[in-house]
């Protein structure tokens, strides 16, 4: 099968064909459809996120069920599913507290052995433990979901990753009340996801902060109410200005830069809510006045995975699109082919789309 490798920090990708491992007895082997091309991807190639290589990334895919393991009991040949980066264990500390995006093995497959070598002997680690930028992968069982055979496959990869993530920011971390202000900094897929779900969890007013004008479109489209372009404008006074000099009740940081964590903080009202739903570098500080934490009774949070529980919320946004309250069609910029992913991770370091999808 071709995968598009991935063998050192910072080099371009390389499709090649690669031989997957067998598949073992809770292991499900998946025909890939699509595969969202997730900023997550990029912070791994360009070492902000460490990651051991080489690999296949890759982590937001839906597919058809190949095969399956002896003592796989969930998914058949033939299931369409969506795969979860996060394959929760059900029996760990966080999975018994509710919290399985959090789980203490929801991510050991990924690093356990190679999934899949090359011709040249060079074995490959399955990046998320999904892989999804190769048109075949092997996943654990818990990291299927399996959804709506009539659902389009390319919108269910989005599912995966940046609409469980955005939407699940609002719904299931934050929790925003009908009539909640609420901004979101960042308009890439995750951040237009959020927006869709403070609009269906009724907040008003939504306010999108970016700065490319063209993704301020998009956030319109998909819910904002007011829209703000930081290259123009002081993000905090416009906040202020739109909530009556208070702040938002709650703030989304969707793009894990310490500038726009510190500016969501700022603009957080006193005793709001600030989640940090993007993913930064490890090595890049956020600074607080110790006397502003304390006098502005702010919930801080980080958000990891929407809080999500696959399992419950993935159907669930398949159900919430087909019924036209969320729109994943907006957050398509463009369609690309797998040897086309160079391209698409320039494109998405410039700032110019929010998602691109290969389609196999
Ligand atoms: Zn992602
Ligand atoms: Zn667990």
């Amino acid at each position: 099968m071709r995968a598009a490798t991935l063998r050192g920090t910072g080099e371009a990708f390389v499709t090649e064909d690669l031989r997957l491992r067998d598949v073992g007895p809770r292991d499900v082997h998946v025909r890939v459809a699509a595969s969202g091309v997730c900023h997550s991807d990029l912070s791994i190639q360009d070492g902000t996120i460490p990651h051991p290589l080489p690999a296949v990334l890759g982590h937001e895919g839906a597919g058809v069920v190949l095969e399956t393991g002896a003592d796989v009991t969930t998914v058949a040949a033939g299931d369409h599913v969506v795969l979860a980066w996060v394959a929760p264990c059900r029996a760990c500390f966080f999975c018994l507290r509710g919290r399985p995006e959090l789980c203490e093995h929801g991510l050991d497959h990924a690093f356990a052995a190679p999934y899949a070598t090359a011709p040249d002997g060079t074995a490959f680690l399955a990046a998320f433990g999904t892989a999804t930028f190769g048109e075949e992968t092997i996943v654990p069982e818990r990291a299927c979901v399996r959804i709506d055979p009539a659902f389009p496959l390319e919108l269910g990869a989005l599912v995966g990753c940046g609409v469980v993530t955005g939407v699940g920011s609002v719904c299931n971390s934050a929790r925003v009340e009908p009539g909640a202000s609420v901004v979101v900094i960042g308009c890439g897929g995750v951040g237009l996801a959020a927006i869709q779900g403070a609009r269906l969890a009724g907040a008003a007013p939504i306010v999108a902060v970016d700065r490319v004008a063209a993704k301020l479109d998009l956030a319109r489209r998909c819910g904002a109410t007011d829209v703000i372009d930081a290259t123009e404008t002081d993000q905090v006074e416009a906040v202020r200005g739109l909530t009556s000099g208070r702040g938002a009740d709650f703030v989304f940081e969707v793009v894990g830069r310490s500038a726009t964590i510190e500016a969501a903080f700022e603009m957080t009202r006193r005793a709001g809510t600030c989640t940090i739903v993007g993913a930064g570098s490890p090595t890049d500080m956020v600074r607080f006045g110790a006397l502003q934490l304390m006098v502005g009774a702010k919930t801080l949070r980080g958000c990891v995975y929407g809080s999500t529980d696959p399992a419950r919320d993935f159907p669930e946004i398949v159900r919430l699109q087909q019924a036209g309250r969320l729109d994943l069609d907006a957050l398509v910029t463009r369609r690309i082919a797998l040897d086309e992913l160079n391209d698409a991770f320039r494109a998405m370091h410039a700032g110019e789309v929010a998602r691109s999808i290969i389609t196999y």
